[in-house]
């Protein structure tokens, strides 16, 4: 089988990493990266450590807003998809390339298999949210994380296949953690001791973009009672940068580029919480045991919250403030697989007509 992959952004390379390893195994997969947001230490990182191959496609879309990637990507993906003529084409997650990618794929009539589906936050003014509930209509074979997700097409009734394989980012996960808590080095670089620090990512449109929710967010970060490191997004960054509070952040933050994927995680299985508007992260850090408090009011990842490794503060600073300091649960669920999702995601494309 032909397998037609297309990523965009860090966290679908982190998914992908689990999935093309056992994929490439059995079938021939070419994987395209539109350019959204392409990390090459991410990429160098998972090449040189799960062997993981770099996009054999770099279609260098980066940019714009929205619509204009969107517009860009499907420009460039539909005769991409015409020539390389897949028998299926692999979406991850919710990113602008998950639309582009599945949209590119109906439209020629190609199978779509999109990994995370059923993801809801619920608040459909996120974009994400949008690609989320467009791309599982287009798919043929809807591949859940969770029984929860699963639970949402079903209310859905979705053209496509439905099936429960786990999360993708636990088999990742579960293979990095051994080695991120012996990477006492990314610490050290960061000037902070385990257990001591809070870890921060940021950079979700509705924290970021709003200069108003911005000043609220830079306060918060500024009035947390602990070192706080935040490896900065380019988006929060530039954001930070046109408002002109970035070097007033760096008074009172540690800030550091993004970090390679063994170094952030590090940081995430030490910290003393985490604080996030990510969603990859808040999974991260249920599965790493560590507290996590959002910085949002929804979240697709319910089971965090319900089994209480995650609370939702929005940009509230004294609700913030507390919850990085409640207890741990004593109990720790297991909502999102066994570590072999990657597995049944590529055992699931066999049964593609
Ligand atoms: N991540 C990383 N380096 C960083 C920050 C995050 O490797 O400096 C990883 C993190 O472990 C997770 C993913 O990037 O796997 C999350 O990405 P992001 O927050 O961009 O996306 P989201 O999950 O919100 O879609």
């Amino acid at each position: 089988m032909r397998v037609l992959t297309v990523l965009g952004n860090r966290p679908q390379s982190v998914k992908a990493a689990a999935v093309s390893r056992v994929l490439r195994a059995r079938h021939e997969e070419v994987l395209v990266h539109t350019g959204q947001h392409f990390d090459d230490e991410l990429s160098t990182i998972f090449e040189r450590e799960l062997g993981v191959p770099r996009p054999e496609i770099q279609l260098g879309l980066g940019g714009g807003t929205n619509t204009e990637q969107t517009a860009k990507q499907l420009a460039a993906l539909g005769p991409l998809v015409a020539e390389q003529r897949p028998d299926v084409v692999l979406v991850y997650g919710d990113t602008n390339s998950t639309l582009t990618g599945g949209i590119a794929a109906a439209q020629a009539g190609i199978p779509v298999a999109h990994v995370e589906a059923g993801m809801r936050s619920w608040d459909w003014a996120m974009p994400e949210e949008q690609n989320r509930v467009l791309t599982d209509a287009l798919s043929d074979l809807l591949l859940v994380p969770s029984r929860t997700a699963e639970d949402n097409l079903k209310r859905e009734h979705p053209r496509g296949r439905i099936m429960y394989v786990g999360d993708v980012m636990v088999d990742v996960a579960d293979l990095f953690r051994p080695r991120a808590r012996e990477n006492v080095a990314a610490l050290e670089r960061a000037g902070v001791r385990p257990g001591e620090f809070v870890v921060c990512t940021t950079h979700r449109a509705a924290n970021v973009d709003d200069p108003a929710r911005l000043r609220l967010l830079v306060d918060l970060l500024l009035a947390v009672p602990y070192p706080v490191v935040l490896p900065l997004h380019p988006r929060t960054r530039a954001r930070l940068t046109a408002a002109g509070w970035l070097d007033e952040l760096a008074g009172g933050v540690i800030l550091s580029p993004p970090l390679g994927y063994l170094d952030f995680t590090a940081l995430l299985v030490h910290a003393h919480a985490a604080l996030t508007d990510s969603g990859g992260v808040q999974k991260e850090a249920f599965l790493a045991r560590t507290r996590c408090v959002t910085l949002r009011d929804t979240t697709e990842w319910v089971e965090t919250v319900d089994s209480g490794w995650n609370v939702l503060v929005d940009l509230d600073a004294a609700r913030a403030i507390e919850a990085l300091d409640r207890p741990l649960p004593g109990e720790h669920p297991q909502p999102y697989g066994d570590g072999h999702a990657a597995e049944r995601v590529v055992d699931a494309l066999d049964l593609l007509p």
